[in-house]
């Protein structure tokens, strides 16, 4: 996974976005004393772009639920003064139209704590620090292993609800993540599940968990610290509608994952990933015609535009002639 994002990050598109401007990407540079920087007192998401079926076409997918996802977190940290969602999509679309990508991208806006205003006195707080806004983006194709992913439960928890918001994307809590994914691949897997403070099931380091037993199609419920995924939340409208499949959301124990017939991981960035094995378990998640299986076709239909009752999902990106 790292070595194919920083391929990706390569390739980063020449045009950011930073507090009103578009600048070249070269010049991004922030002041050391950036509080963001110093704290980890900032909110972001990952957004990707696909180019549609017919190559003509490149549409940002569910980019409404991610600004509203990126506004909800910015409101859990006291970052005032952010466009609204219909500016931020405005401005979104105007980088990628600048940045004019010929494959498919990933796009990454960050609202920050940047520095203190006059009056404000040193230290950790989130009050009396101006807000910034950067939104950049970069060539990226899938870069999960495509064979079936080995993970490990690992002794890292989640960090708790009642210490970090676990529905709001902080740039500080993916401490937790990183340690995670580090002490898993150091161990020979590719990556962690992590439980909660409770010892329950919450989800991998970047994106949500599904397992499926007996047919039945199982996720952690938001109650369980994690983030509210959109490619979670996904999966389950593609899984009522093309499979019959209803999803039970509830507590997983460690037990149950271990001994799940087919598991799969969803995020943005993963998109929909199938487990082949848990520590030493082994699973059918890559055996043909699985349920994880059906849900990445599915996934990879959605997002190019081939299920057409969900296209309200794409939002296109017109070329800049229009
Ligand atoms: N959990 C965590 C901790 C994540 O960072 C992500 C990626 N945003 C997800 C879950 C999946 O969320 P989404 O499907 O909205 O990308």
């Amino acid at each position: 996974m790292s070595e194919s994002v920083s391929q990706a990050q390569k390739s980063d598109h020449p045009w950011i976005y930073l507090n009103d401007s578009f600048i070249p990407s070269r010049q991004n540079v922030f002041p050391v004393t950036t509080q963001a920087f110093n704290y980890g007192t900032g909110v972001f998401e990952g957004i990707r772009a696909y180019i549609n079926t017919s190559g003509e076409q490149l549409n940002i997918f569910r980019l409404d639920e991610h600004l509203e996802r990126l506004l909800q977190s910015a409101k859990i940290l006291h970052l005032h003064g952010l466009p609204n969602a219909e500016e931020l999509k405005k401005i979104t679309i105007k980088l990628l139209q600048k940045n004019n990508p010929q494959e498919n991208c990933y796009i990454r806006p960050i609202a920050f704590k940047q520095d203190l205003l006059p009056d404000a006195g040193f230290g950790v707080k989130l009050s009396g620090i101006r807000t910034g806004l950067t939104i950049y983006s970069l060539n990226m194709h899938a870069y999960a292993k495509q064979d079936g992913l080995r993970c490990t439960i690992t002794s890292w928890r989640r960090i708790a609800d009642s210490a970090i918001p676990a529905r709001a994307k902080i740039t500080g809590s993916y401490v937790n993540s990183a340690l995670a994914t580090e002490t898993a691949q150091r161990n020979g897997f590719d990556e962690a599940l992590m439980l909660n403070s409770h010892g329950n099931l919450a989800e991998s380091t970047t994106s949500n968990v599904f397992i499926i037993k007996r047919g039945r199609l199982i996720t952690p419920p938001l109650s369980a610290h994690i983030l509210e995924g959109i490619t979670r939340d996904t999966v389950i409208i593609l899984a009522k509608r093309y499979l019959n499949l209803s999803v039970e959301e509830r507590d997983i124990l460690p037990s149950e994952l271990l001994s799940a017939d087919e598991c799969f991981l969803c995020g943005t960035g993963m998109e929909i990933t199938p487990v082949s094995q848990i520590d030493h378990h082994l699973t059918h998640s890559m055996k043909l015609n699985s349920i994880s299986l059906k849900i990445r076709s599915l996934y990879a239909q959605v997002v190019r535009g081939e299920l057409e009752e969900f296209n309200h999902w794409l939002t296109p990106v017109p070329s800049i002639e229009e």
